[in-house]
């Protein structure tokens, strides 16, 4: 495996690839890599011939009172794990090396950044597709890898990747769960103890919201209750928000009909904000 941390020496390596018709895959990551991860870049293995993992903290998505300045970090063990997974090439410019002066552009997609997590992080979402944008220009990847946790990260991607006719085909990987049930995350390594084990909480309750949402129920405001009591009953959470949205259109819902769905939820614990979210299909009423 390659470790490359220049956009020259990077886009050396990948023409040659391309020159011999070779597929690239691109896994986008802050990196402090984990599991969920490792399932993006086994995708991005079966759906291309070259993988590329990229880590890059990328400080135009982070609000000022934010944790860019926690965000963990650890090059040495994201390498041996990405060697461990079959990634080819490893990309972790420098800051310096993206942005080498303040940068002035930058890329939108309008009305999905503004809901929902961009209501709570403003300008979080302009500098993901940003930064997504640019390493697609960098990488020019035939396949773009992203996990459904970040759902409206996935959603807003594929919009941009379809405004602007980037060649990417975007896939979507769904969630990896720790053995309890918490969505990995680097953010968990911030978590105290105590916190670690409250923050089961998340998946608990939206298991809860799916089995009722199955059983039948209809009424949003039913379900919402039903998760902000359970979040609740754990003192620790502070929830952030709760919402249950159309599954690709995002607009949030009154009624759930036959529609898929989809839950969202930010929790935070102690300054740790927790993302989770569970897809919905409810069936069909028999007649
Ligand atoms: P991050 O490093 O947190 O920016 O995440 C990089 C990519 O990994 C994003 O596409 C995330 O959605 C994805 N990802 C992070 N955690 C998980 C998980 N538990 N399961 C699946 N994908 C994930």
């Amino acid at each position: 495996m390659l470790v490359i941390h220049t956009i020259a020496e990077l886009r050396a390596h990948l023409d040659e690839h391309r020159q011999n018709r070779r597929k690239i895959g691109l896994v986008p990551t802050m990196g402090f890599l984990h599991q969920g991860h490792m399932a993006l870049a086994q995708k991005a293995r079966e759906e291309s011939d070259v993988v590329v993992l990229s880590i890059f903290v990328n400080p135009i998505q982070f609000g000022v009172n934010e944790d860019l300045d926690v965000y963990p970090r650890d090059l040495p063990h994201d390498i041996a794990l990405c060697k461990e997974n079959g990634v080819d090439i490893l990309f972790a410019p420098s800051v310096a090396e993206i942005y080498p002066e303040p940068i002035m552009t930058s890329v939108e997609v309008q009305s999905l950044s503004n809901i929902l997590i961009g209501c709570h992080r403003p300008n979080h979402f302009r500098g993901v597709t940003t930064i997504v944008a640019k390493l697609l220009n960098i990488v020019e990847p035939d396949k773009i890898i992203f996990g459904e946790k970040d759902y409206q990260q996935l959603i807003i991607v594929r919009r941009m990747i379809r405004d602007l006719s980037y060649k990417a085909e975007v896939i979507g990987v769904p969630i990896v769960r720790e053995e309890d049930g918490l969505a990995c995350s680097s953010r968990n390594a911030r978590l105290t103890k105590e916190d670690r084990a409250a923050a089961v909480i998340l998946s608990q309750s939206l298991k809860k919201a799916q089995k009722r949402i199955l059983e039948g129920e209809k009424d949003v405001s039913t379900i919402r209750q039903l998760i902000e009591d359970n979040i609740k009953s754990e003192a620790r959470a502070k929830i952030q928000s709760i919402d249950i949205c159309h599954a690709t259109k995002l607009d949030t819902l009154d009624r759930i009909d036959n529609q898929p769905i989809v839950i969202l939820l930010a929790v935070a614990f102690g300054d740790v904000v927790l993302i989770d979210q569970q897809l919905v299909t409810p069936k069909e009423k028999a007649l």
